[in-house]
């Protein structure tokens, strides 16, 4: 039965998997991301129903547009199966149980978290920038989950008022900021995104991510031809912060 479970996990995952790249390719351009079809980048035809299907059309069509015969690039398979797995393990290392209803709501909550991580670092990678309408759909799903910890008595709503007020200093600090030039802006992006993470990973997590961040920037900047390059910090907080969650919770789970 786990397995039956495990199985449709890493398939929801390629169908999220799919949405990501999606979102990733139309947010920056403020395209709609729900209503409108999907379509070929090539020969703009709008996909069939079993074109969306993620991993299985790629494989059947031989990684071609099934209208213009032009090649798909092997990218999105790679993040649609990427994105599977990371469900997958997820779901491993909190232990899902379909007969556990307090564990479907965690590792539910958990998987859209990282699910927005997976949009902020796609859009990061391209143009070394974190949207703020992503990180807001972000903080509202967040408090959502919040209340109803809080309304299950599982949390207290007062240690989340530091969140709030550091929260209320970063919408200051962005209005002001207005006129700064394009690069503190993105430190603001940055500090957007720490909140995210801390709210619900809580501050060792966050610790653990940002060392690990400071290590990738440190061997980027080792390895990096080009030294002025932006790097994309947001990119690797999200991917760490991942690692780090899935690592935590096989400890707490399964080792200690
Ligand atoms: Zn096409």
């Amino acid at each position: 039965m786990e397995i039956f479970l495990y199985v449709v996990i890493f398939i929801i995952g390629t169908f999220f998997g799919s949405f990501f790249t999606l979102a990733v390719y139309r947010i920056p351009k403020k395209e709609d991301i729900l209503i409108k079809h999907s379509y070929c980048p090539n020969c703009n035809h709008k996909l069939g129903f079993f074109d969306l299907f993620p991993v299985f059309s790629y494989l059947f069509l031989g990684g071609k547009c099934r209208y213009c015969k032009n090649k798909i690039r092997p990218r999105y398979l790679i993040l649609e199966l990427l994105s599977g797995f990371t469900f997958l393990l997820v779901a491993i290392s909190t232990k899902l149980s379909m007969y556990n209803f307090n564990s479907i709501i965690y590792t539910s909550a958990l998987l859209i978290y990282i699910s927005v991580l997976f949009i902020i670092a796609g859009i990061d990678k391209e143009k070394v920038t974190i949207q703020k309408e992503v990180i807001l759909v972000g903080y509202t799903l967040e408090v959502l989950y919040i209340i109803y910890q809080c309304i299950l008595g599982n949390s207290n709503v007062y240690q989340y008022v530091i969140y709030l007020i550091f929260l209320i200093i970063l919408l200051i600090l962005s209005n002001i900021s207005l006129k700064m030039i394009a690069k503190e802006k993105y430190y603001i992006q940055i500090l957007y995104l720490s909140l995210y993470i801390i709210i619900f990973c809580g501050s060792k997590n966050y610790i653990c991510t940002t060392i690990l961040t400071l290590i990738n920037i440190f061997i980027y900047k080792v390895l990096s031809k080009h030294k002025n390059e932006k790097i994309p910090v947001g990119f690797y907080l999200c991917v760490n912060n991942i690692l780090i969650i899935i690592i935590s919770n096989i400890l707490v789970n399964y080792i200690i």
